[in-house]
């Protein structure tokens, strides 16, 4: 299978799931894979079918999908078709002919054509080794997208029976997922259910206020890359593509209210990368499959955190590293509430609200946004840091807040107990709002008292306060605040109270650095001309040809011959015989005349588990073991690379743990305290740094340590 990996698609791994997956469908069972956008199910099914004997039929639902899925296909050398109603009948008398020829290996099909007689009948006649349902959500009503074609498929389980089956979905909800089940008569089938956290996606959300400016700084760090921005309204959405135009983006509004020769139009721009940026209300999305897509923006808060996830769900399908970002602010809730108060079922319109409520709690929250959101959809995350989103990316900033926490408390009582977030804002820092002065409380000691800190920084900390239980939240439409007996604890007492500082909304792009490689811009940006070109000339998207990771890689690299060009992730035979040479020629160009020394590509397919994308990280540990195989102290490699000793040390364990056949005799301690140390890691373990340091009564550092315990591993 990992052959076949690498001969058509260029990979040399397979993502979670991946294997177990198709060596279940290879034996012939039924299977059920609920993985998240980007999972990569389609190589699910289109990999056994290389395999089987005969023709692997796929259902799907959208017209565009299945032509870029087989232009995908066709050029990693792979036998597919498509049926659906954009092809003429002659087109598609040709297609079934070659089908019964065997000439064909994986069939895409449009879910409307099982409820024709004659086109049963025809695929009775073929020798079929595997159906896959794709979308198998758009079975079920329940779904976000239901499509009523899909029920035909109802017939696949008793027309072709003993024929395995499988159904791929990236709706998790229970209620789809059982629904596909019962309609598919799939209830035996095995369930492959991988986890949904996206770790290539960056959440974040930032204060909308001077949104535009800040979406501009974003926009710019993404220049010339695929981004798409969810708006509330079609208004809305025209006239952020404008400004965008006027500020030198390339930026096309998608909108339900445009004709649908426009609507058409404008994606296959966007596919093509000829328009960078969509500006979208939420129709947008259900058509394309764009792999490459780096950040995706709302600049209206979703009404559902399904919603949401669907759309974030865009970026990064590629595994490539992406940014989601969601502008928010309470402001916003009534263009929301607006809608939802129009639904005229109460109980209908009661779910509608408590769904609000929770995408503004996953707007204003002050932990682990990826956690809040898996756990929402029934998943949970180990540990409070993801690494990924805006919260536990920053470091947080402590201040003393007991002063403004008692002013906050104080308003809280002395309006008693009974306004919300933002009156009791409001009166804080002494605005004149008609409210307030009907209830006379712009002549209470508390109006006006807070100046030192801004309307959202007055915000936060009472979102902190309310999160340590010193103030109460009343439920409901309009929730107030109240003290709790902990809230007047502390304002009785003289307690200290340190809180994190509000962070800014400065753009930052330490999670993007974190996984990226570190390539050529200058060699991708000509790649990515030439891929271009090769795919106007060939009438597909940019990315049929090669995707992004392998450009980078290709601008990371500089494979100078075929060899070496073959190992790129991406590259299996048919593109290396098609596409190699030229890709070759402006890499040579380039590597010539910017005199750059090309990095020798490991060979992963001569066994082992090759590294394949180096992290700066790596780079980094490639000069730590050149220095240590000269025998150069770890103080002296430490100022070469302007590291701390202990990341040298860290560097070091790593190239050990990965098997390097390091000699690190020679950073051997005086031996007694080296032989103490040991000792002591035989007592206390070496799991954990701690337990030893206070085992030694404190008297060795933690870089000794470090080392000692590298030591013992060799
Ligand atoms: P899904 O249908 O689950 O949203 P896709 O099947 O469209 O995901 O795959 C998403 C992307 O991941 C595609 O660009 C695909 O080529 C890539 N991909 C899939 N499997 C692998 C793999 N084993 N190694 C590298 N890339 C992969
Ligand atoms: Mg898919
Ligand atoms: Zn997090």
């Amino acid at each position: 299978m990992k052959t076949l990996l690498k001969q058509y698609f260029g990979y040399d791994e397979f993502r979670p799931l991946q294997e177990e997956i198709i060596n279940n469908v290879v034996s012939g069972n039924d299977s059920f894979v609920l993985m998240p956008t980007g999972g990569g199910k389609s190589l699910c099914y289109q990999l056994p079918a290389l395999k089987f004997k005969g023709i692997t039929l796929v259902i799907s639902p959208l017209i565009a999908l299945m032509k870029d899925q087989v232009d995908s296909l066709k050029a990693c050398g792979v036998q597919a078709e498509f049926i659906n109603s954009s092809l003429a009948p002659s087109q598609i008398d040709e297609i079934c002919a070659r089908a019964k020829r065997g000439e064909i290996k994986i069939l895409y099909v449009a879910p409307e054509r099982f409820a024709l007689s004659n086109f049963q009948e025809f695929l009775k006649s073929l020798d079929i080794s595997l159906i896959a349902v794709d979308e198998a959500h758009c079975i079920s009503e329940w779904g976000h997208d239901f499509r009523p074609d899909y029920r035909n498929l109802k017939l696949l389980k008793t027309m072709f029976s003993g024929v395995p089956l499988m159904a791929l979905t990236a709706t998790a909800t229970k209620k789809v997922r059982e629904d596909i089940l019962n309609q598919l008569y799939l209830q035996k089938s095995r369930l492959f259910i991988s986890g949904f956290n996206r770790e290539n996606l960056k959440l974040s959300v930032m204060e909308k206020r001077k949104a535009f400016d800040k979406l501009v700084n974003l926009l710019r760090k993404y220049k010339g890359e695929s981004v798409i921005i969810y708006c509330f309204s079609r208004k809305e959405t025209e006239e952020i593509a404008e400004n965008l135009r006027l500020n030198d983006f390339s930026a096309r509004a998608y909108h339900a209210g445009l004709e649908s020769r426009t609507r058409k139009l404008v994606q296959d721009l966007f596919i093509k990368d000829e328009v960078d940026i969509i500006v979208a209300t939420i129709a947008f999305g259900m058509g394309i499959d764009k792999p490459d897509v780096r950040l995706v923006a709302h600049y209206t808060y979703p009404k559902t955190l399904e919603g949401y996830y669907q759309e974030i769900g865009r970026a990064g399908r590629d595994g490539l590293p992406s940014e989601c970002v969601m502008f928010y602010t309470y402001a916003d809730t009534r263009k929301h509430e607006f809608f939802i108060n129009q639904i005229e079922d109460s109980r209908l319109r009661e779910l509608a609200q408590g769904k609000l409520n929770e995408v503004m709690e996953f707007g204003e929250l002050s932990s682990c946004r990826k956690k809040y959101l898996l756990k929402y959809f029934g998943e949970e995350m180990a540990g409070d840091n993801c690494g990924g989103c805006d919260i536990c990316l920053t470091e947080k900033e402590m201040f003393d807040a007991a002063t403004v926490a008692k002013k906050i408390l104080s308003a809280v009582v002395k309006t008693g107990n009974r306004f919300g977030k933002n009156y009791i804002v409001d009166v804080l820092m002494g605005k004149n709002v008609q409210k307030v002065m009907i209830n006379n409380h712009d002549k209470i000691s508390v109006f006006g008292i807070v100046d030192d800190f801004n309307k959202s920084e007055v915000g936060h900390i009472i979102k902190q306060l309310m999160d340590l239980n010193y103030i109460a939240k009343s439920i409901g439409q309009y929730p107030t605040l109240s003290i709790t007996r902990k809230g007047a604890d502390f304002l009785q007492n003289d307690e200290k109270l340190e809180l994190p500082k509000l962070k800014d909304d400065s753009v930052d792009d330490s999670f993007v650095k974190k996984g990226e490689l570190e390539y050529n811009h200058g060699m991708f940006e000509i790649l990515r001309v030439l891929r271009k070109e090769i795919a106007d000339k060939a009438g597909v998207p940019p990315f049929v040809i090669f995707g992004d990771t392998t450009l980078r890689e290709m601008a990371y690299y500089f494979p100078r011959d075929k060899e070496n060009f073959a190992r790129l992730s991406g590259v299996g035979e048919r593109k290396l015989a098609e596409f190699g040479d030229i890709f070759l020629s402006d890499i040579n160009k380039f590597v010539e005349k910017n005199n750059i020394s090309s990095i020798d590509i490991p060979d992963s397919r001569q066994g082992g588990r090759a590294i394949r994308v180096k992290t700066r990280k790596q780079k980094f540990h490639a000069r730590t073991k050149e220095l240590v195989i000269k025998k150069i102290s770890v103080e002296r490699i430490a100022k070469d690379q302007d590291l701390k000793p202990s990341t040298i040390i860290n560097h070091i364990e790593k190239l050990i743990d990965a098997g390097e056949k390091l000699d690190i005799d020679y950073l051997k301690l005086p031996s007694d305290r080296y032989r103490t140390m040991k000792e002591a890691f035989n007592v206390c373990g070496n799991e954990k740094l701690k337990p030893v340091f206070e085992y030694l009564g404190e008297n060795y550092s933690y870089d000794e340590l470090k080392l000692v315990r590298v030591l013992m591993m060799v």
